[in-house]
């Protein structure tokens, strides 16, 4: 370990929540340092409406934004959950889960009287505590939340270019999105059962009688989602392509906007847009190997991006600053940093695959495809559970693990 305290010249290119919150971040901890955020005009930023975990909160309170500021002045709302519809055969058994964590072990306590049939599945949920700060988490709009750190930052000098070449710097924070444009080491992580790598999203009339929870709602080949902000409702299908043609989802998309009485609000001019309703997203599901290399740490859909279930891509974003700040300090490398963001990429990953392999769905080629893995994570849930719910270690508050697995695997093995 050495010490770092010479002043470092930054360039973070990308100007999405990824460039702006690793601006406010190393500016925030790293005063001194001379940092230069480019952002391309002619390059979208991706913004769908995104739905965040708790931690997202503290992230922007630590760099000097609270909550109460931003949320009055963004069209960001207080989410309670989020509400699983159509995940189980029966179809008919939505669940609604809150965050909390398992402080004082209180899970294990109820999992016992859960096992001997003392309390019911809805009773885990009294674990919510709307006074903790892990009690809500929130909508967003990630266009605001580039441009709300952007407003915070004192020091951040703004260029608009379009790089063609790698800019002079001691450290490049790539924050290009999905084309990682100057990454030095291209390795990629590619995780078995990664199947959903398509999105049709879209923009929609406000609304005034959806619950402040995010639903994500299985379909044939994948799952929708609709996350509600003050000024719209982003409603999406992310799906398998393995399973279904683009053409023929996109299909079952609009039949999903007509059922749930969705109005198209039309998309802004900045969006990938399929047609002019709709934004279309493809993408190569994988993590980079070593996100941090050479010079270039990248963060963002950068480093990574598998599947938006559970609102884990902004928490990513968070973790990657978050750790480099740590490892810098504490004067760690390359190699702590990669090792710790590859944990937490397999953190997320095995979220996933527990999410589908545990629905007892099999009404289509998509559900039957998680055949291979159903038993495989039936014994693995309550392991992972155990591993990963702790405060230090998890991106997941443990009410997801914890009610992901009373709530899917009915049961059938003792926890504990
Ligand atoms: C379908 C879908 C659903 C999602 N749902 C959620 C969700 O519910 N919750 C969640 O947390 N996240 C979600 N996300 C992810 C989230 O939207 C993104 O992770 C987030 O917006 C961060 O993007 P980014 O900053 O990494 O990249 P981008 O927003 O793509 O920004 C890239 C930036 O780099 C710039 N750039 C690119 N090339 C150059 C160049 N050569 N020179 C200069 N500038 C350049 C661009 O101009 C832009 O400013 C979802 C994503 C998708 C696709």
């Amino acid at each position: 370990m050495c010490s770092r305290n010479w002043e470092v010249k930054v360039v973070i290119v990308g100007g999405g929540t990824a460039g702006w919150w690793t601006a406010g971040c190393l500016e925030h901890n790293f005063p001194d340092w001379d940092i230069t955020l480019i952002e391309s005009k002619d390059i979208p930023i991706v913004g769908v409406g995104e739905s965040t975990v708790p931690q997202i909160g503290n992230f922007l309170s630590n760099i000097g934004i609270e909550d109460s500021h931003w949320l009055a002045n963004s069209n960001a709302l207080k989410k309670y959950g989020n509400r699983k519809i159509n995940w189980r055969k029966s179809g008919d058994d939505n669940f609604d889960w809150t965050f909390w964590y398992n402080y004082n072990k209180k899970f294990e306590g109820w999992a016992q009287k859960f096992r001997k049939g003392e309390v019911d599945l809805d009773s885990l949920n009294d674990f919510y505590d709307p006074n903790d700060w892990s009690g809500y988490a929130y909508h967003v709009d990630a266009f605001e939340m580039g441009r709300m750190v952007k407003d915070h930052c004192k020091n951040v000098k703004h260029v608009y270019a379009t790089l063609t070449e790698k800019p002079e710097a001691d450290l490049v924070f790539d924050c290009s999105g999905f084309a990682a444009r100057f990454v030095e080491d291209k390795t990629k992580q590619h995780y078995p059962h990664t199947i959903i790598d398509r999105a049709f999203v879209g923009p929609h009339e406000p609304r005034d009688d959806l619950p402040m929870v995010t639903q994500s709602i299985g379909r044939d080949y994948g799952w929708q989602f609709i996350v509600k902000l003050k000024n719209r409702v982003g409603v999406g299908y992310v799906y398998s392509s393995r399973h279904v043609s683009d053409e023929d989802a996109y299909k079952e998309f609009e039949e999903m906007i007509d059922e749930g009485g969705f109005v198209p609000m039309g998309l802004p001019s900045e969006a990938n847009s399929y047609n002019d309703k709709h934004m279309f997203f493809k993408w190569e599901p994988h993590a980079l190997t070593n996100p941090w290399s050479g010079n270039v740490v990248a963060i963002g859909t950068t480093a990574g991006f598998i599947d938006p279930l559970e609102a884990n891509a902004l928490f990513h974003i968070q973790h990657g600053i978050e750790t480099f700040v740590k490892c810098w300090k504490r004067g760690y490398g390359k190699k702590t940093y990669n090792k710790a963001v590859r944990i937490s990429w397999n953190n997320t990953v095995d979220l996933m695959k527990h999410h589908y392999a545990l629905s007892d769905r099999d009404d289509t080629e998509f559900w039957r495809y998680w055949d291979c893995c159903r038993e495989e994570c039936r014994q693995s849930v309550w392991d992972n559970y155990e591993k990963r719910h702790n405060l230090e270690t998890n991106l997941y508050p443990s009410s997801i693990w914890a009610t992901m697995a009373a709530y899917f695997d009915e049961w059938k093995r003792a926890p504990f």
